[in-house]
């Protein structure tokens, strides 16, 4: 393929691929114009025209063509690598309001350069050295790589090979000379549809009866065997009313899509990992390393979403209220407190075995925490500030094409100097990232995304050293002794 050098090349590239995809019991003919999937190809765009933007941010020099490629597909070198990425999803945060889809890619090819080495390492294997090439031909031409990691796991409290139906977790079915053939799905696969490549990766600890399940691969996202199923949002169809007066971000959304696979192949030259089971574990825990500290995308979401309550407050004719600027204090410390754990723990990271850097893994997965948590808070008092109106307003087409447009324009005035549709056009915006479409990248990605609340504890409690602190406590207090 040619190199993707700006967005319009990007938007090039997706065209008149063969993929099939169902949405609302449909068969897609082109996801570039179907105005439900459009807004969250834009928003994957945004990430090219950033770095066109501004390349110092959001670009980088690939180490393996000496070319300049998206820092997205970018192998960290040192912690200013793992800052930078960070700053750069805020920023992309607030350009778009919404989920820009593309860090699962970086976070995951992130874990496999150390955990492809440290396999081969062990079993003399050359999984590395077919990443690296895998990673050179992605460099040339500046794709876009899915992570696909999460399977849709039926039975919660049974392994993979104890479930009643095997193809619970994606495995391995057939393996000859030439590669593997693999079956199952992935669910809730963000970008999917908007990538060229995905890798699939096994989603969680694996013992030797999961040993089909060790697989990492990787494959264009047009291979035969694959069937893409459209996941709803909250209110998607209002992007496909006319007008689209009550979409509330036009430009943007997310995307997450069930991704069934049967009997798909991989061949060997991209084969990263395959019955290794013991180093599965490994590979998740570096991948949500990676991936929870890429969550200070939701704080530049959150300065949307700070700027979109200041706003309404102002067309509400309170904005110099006490209790109003006490609330926007409370969300921007929040807020600020996702980015402070995001950032401290790219800051603090360590090199790997194989020479990329990696984040602090105790401070990922307090920034994790965070989002699960203060996104909510935030919102909740975005829609405090916002008024009951944000969740009673009648539609843009009454508002604007109806009869009762003259009466609707007088009693949705708010503030007598504000245009009554500016005041309904951030009204729905606020609806829009606490109820509607991108409430979805917003709140419950911030749940569930990278995992949800209770794997954050559970890494938590392994990653601190609880021994050590009740030490300090002993030797305080005098119960054993202080070295002078
Ligand atoms: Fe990136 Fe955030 Fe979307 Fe995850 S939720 S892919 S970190 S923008
Ligand atoms: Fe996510």
């Amino acid at each position: 393929m040619e190199k993707i050098h700006t967005k319009a090349d990007y938007l090039d590239s997706l065209k008149n691929r063969n993929l099939t995809i169902y949405l609302m019991g449909e068969l897609v003919e082109d996801p570039l114009t179907h105005p439900i999937i459009k807004p969250s190809i834009e928003a994957m765009a945004e990430t090219y025209a950033l770095a066109e933007r501004e390349p110092e941010l959001a670009s980088a020099i690939s180490p393996y063509t000496n070319e300049p490629i998206n820092r997205f597909l970018h192998i960290a070198e040192n912690n200013q690598d793992l800052y930078l990425q960070n700053q750069m999803q805020r920023k992309l945060g607030q350009l778009t309001g919404t989920c820009f889809q593309r860090c699962v890619g970086m976070d995951a090819f992130n874990a496999l350069h150390s955990v492809t080495y440290e396999i081969d390492e062990k079993y003399k294997t050359d999984y590395h050295k077919k990443f690296i090439s895998f990673l050179t031909k992605m460099h040339e031409s500046n794709l876009v790589i899915g992570g696909a990691m999460t399977d849709v796991k039926g039975d919660r409290s049974k392994p993979p090979h104890q479930q009643a139906d095997q193809d619970l977790y994606l495995r391995v079915v057939k393996r000859d000379k030439k590669g593997v053939y693999v079956s199952g799905a992935k669910a809730h696969q963000t970008g999917c549809l908007n990538s060229h490549w995905m890798v699939i990766m096994p989603t969680l600890r694996l013992t030797e009866d999961d040993k089909d399940y060790a697989i990492v691969g990787a494959l264009p996202i047009e291979s035969e065997g694959i069937t893409y199923i459209y996941g709803r949002q909250s209110c998607d169809t209002r992007s496909m009313e006319p007008g689209e007066y009550d979409v509330g971000n036009k430009y943007f959304a997310g995307q997450e899509a069930m991704v069934i696979f049967d009997n798909v192949f991989i061949p060997n030259e991209y084969i990263f990992m395959n019955g290794e089971y013991d180093f599965a574990a490994m590979l998740v825990e570096r991948f949500t390393c990676y991936h929870r500290r890429s969550y200070v995308c939701k704080a530049g979401v959150g300065d949307v979403m700070i700027g979109a309550a200041a706003t309404i407050a102002e067309y509400n004719g309170v904005e110099n209220k006490s209790h109003i600027r006490e609330k926007l204090v409370e969300m921007n410390k929040l807020n600020e407190t996702i980015y402070a754990t995001g950032i401290a723990s790219s800051l603090q990271g360590k090199e790997t075995k194989s020479g990329n850097y990696i984040n602090d893994d105790l401070l990922a997965n307090v920034c994790k925490q965070h989002v699960t948590k203060e996104t909510y808070e935030i919102g909740r008092l975005a829609q405090d500030l916002a008024g009951g109106l944000v969740a009673s307003m009648p539609s843009g087409i009454d508002i604007h094409e109806s009869d009762m447009s003259p009466n609707l324009k007088k009693y949705l005035k708010g503030k007598e100097d504000i245009n009554t549709e500016d005041r309904v056009k951030m009204l729905r915006l606020i609806e829009n990232m606490t109820l509607g479409r991108n409430a979805v990248a917003y709140l419950t990605e911030s749940m569930h995304g990278a995992g949800s609340p209770q794997a954050q504890r559970i890494q938590i409690s392994r990653k601190v050293d609880i021994e050590e602190k009740k030490n300090f406590a002993k030797k305080l207090s005098g119960i054993i002794k202080r070295e002078e």
